[in-house]
């Protein structure tokens, strides 16, 4: 249902592995002035950066689209790329579609940040870390560094790359991104190993030290990473909240050292910097005006989860999940899930192809055998025909199966599919299926309304603090301070200072 920046890159993967040729060559790293072998050298990184850049950008989830804030973010970008140690690269620098707190860089100067890292920033130059940072792993060429590794590996050169740039991180505020980042992040790490200690840090370092040939306090560096641990926190926090495990080891900061001596590290480093003259403003003022109005969570193209209900505008229908149980919303699927993971009910939309004509044509489209128990009627109107029994593929494998088939608005038909650990825990869950099946529906006024996108909004802090500036938006309070740096602590913005909120948009 929901096509996520990580998935789409899946074909980038796909066309670009094992393209490049195995023949290694010199070059000087341009950071330490040092000899290494390589496979990729400068030409090579910009043409497998820019074919993967050309990708990303096609796909639904690539650029975010507002023209003013991604001309601001890469106005930012380039300046910092500009007085870094590979100035002549391409540089280009791109908001991508993504409630994900995410940032990475390819090989050849093409450096993301998605919209969800953004709202969690506080100033210019708190972003300017970040971009900072990812130029840095590409002016030590970490990526190429990484890519002649995996090469002696013999992996796919490129794919790793790209798969590596992706695992920097992934820390859904949503509960399905969450789940989606750990799978795919499930599936990468079988192929990839991510950037090592030492080039993180030396990232670090070298975001530190553009930042401050940019005129912006390097501090900003140990600033963004608070800002990013709270956000881990929250984000702990609420899985235990929900009885769960909070999940490790899935976030930019978690393959970023983030102990004691790396902050001491960075803080050391900052300070030399900090003796070489004045620093400008942190374009607090500037930052905020950019992102005044930005989407904040999921989109609708993709479908939107509030608390038990799943709403998708573009395909118009919508469903609610029994209390308790999980909204799981993948790229081919949604999942409504029951929270021991005993029962779910299983949303699939049924290939165009196999819609021929009637609900038996479809059925027969779709499985080469069915025996078992059929029974036709309707659910919210809509044609529905449930079968209980056992399915047989082309292959000829057999398997038990419950499901019902949906004639869905928009002429798109769907499968919802029973799933159960076993026959006791089918029968446990029985009633919740069922009422969880009879709320699949083509949207109504209500749901238009409850499906509204989500934006940041820049605004004076009432007197009353966040409890008051709560009161007029769609996250809690909890979400509010950590969206302004003081989740667990902090100062609390005085009254009149420009804070950031989050409201439903038109
Ligand atoms: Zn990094």
């Amino acid at each position: 249902m929901e096509v996520s920046v990580r998935h789409k890159l899946w074909p980038v993967l796909v066309l670009s592995a094992g393209l490049l040729a195995g023949c290694g060559t010199q070059v000087v790293n341009p950071v330490t002035g040092q000899t290494e072998r390589t496979v990729m050298d400068e030409p090579m990184e910009i043409a497998q950066g820019r074919q993967a850049h050309e990708e990303l950008l096609k796909a639904d989830g690539g650029a975010y689209p507002d023209a003013k804030l991604q001309a601001y973010v890469d106005g930012v970008g380039r300046r910092l790329a500009a007085n870094s140690h590979r100035a002549h690269l391409p540089w280009t620098f791109t908001v991508l579609d993504s409630p994900e707190v995410n940032a990475f860089a390819l090989p050849g100067g093409y450096v993301y940040v998605t919209r969800g890292i953004l709202a969690y920033m506080e100033s210019e130059a708190d972003m300017a870390g970040v971009v900072g940072h990812e130029i840095g792993h590409v002016t030590a060429r970490h990526g190429a560094q990484r890519a002649t590794r995996q090469q002696h590996a013999g992996l796919g050169v490129l794919a790793a790359t790209i798969l590596g740039a992706v695992l920097e991180g992934t820390t859904g505020i949503g509960g399905s991104t969450e789940l989606i980042g750990q799978a795919a992040q499930g599936v990468a790490a079988g192929y990839v190993a991510r950037y090592s200690r030492e080039q993180e840090l030396q990232a670090d370092q070298l975001g530190a030290e553009y930042l401050s040939r940019n005129r912006y306090d390097p501090a900003n560096m140990v600033n963004v990473i608070g800002v990013l641990r709270s956000q881990e926190a929250f984000a702990a926090d609420q899985a235990r909240a929900r009885g769960e495990k909070p999940a490790e080891g899935s976030s930019w900061l978690a393959s970023h050292p983030s102990n004691e001596q790396r902050l001491r590290e960075i803080r050391e480093h900052a300070a030399r910097y900090a003796a070489a003259g004045g620093f400008g403003d942190d374009g607090r003022e500037r930052f905020l005006a950019a992102i005044d109005g930005m989407r904040f969570g999921e989109s609708p193209e993709q479908g939107l989860t509030r608390g038990q209900h799943f709403y998708h505008p573009a395909l118009d229908f919508a469903i609610t999940a029994p209390a308790g149980w999980r909204i799981v919303n993948a790229e081919d699927s949604l999942t409504l899930m029951q929270p021991g993971r005993e029962a779910a009910l299983r949303l699939l939309p049924v290939p165009a192809q196999a819609v021929v004509g009637s609900h038996d044509q479809i059925l027969r489209q779709l499985f080469a055998n069915l025996q078992g128990r059929i029974t036709r009627g309707r659910i919210n109107g809509m044609e529905a025909t449930r079968f209980q029994g056992v399915v047989a593929d082309r292959n000829g494998r057999q398997q038990q199966a419950e499901f019902t088939l949906v004639s869905g608005p928009k002429n798109a038909h769907y499968l919802l599919v029973v799933l159960a650990a076993d026959a006791s825990a089918r029968q446990r869950h029985a009633g919740n299926l069922a009422a969880a099946e009879q709320t699949f529906r083509p949207m109504t006024a209500e749901d238009r309304q409850a499906a509204r996108p989500w934006q940041i909004r820049v605004v004076p802090m009432p007197r009353g603090g966040f409890a008051e500036l709560q009161r007029q938006s769609v996250v809690s309070v909890e979400q509010l301070r950590l969206l302004n740096g003081v989740y667990g602590g902090g100062r609390e913005p005085a009254a009149g200072q420009r804070v950031k909120t989050v409201v439903a948009g038109r």
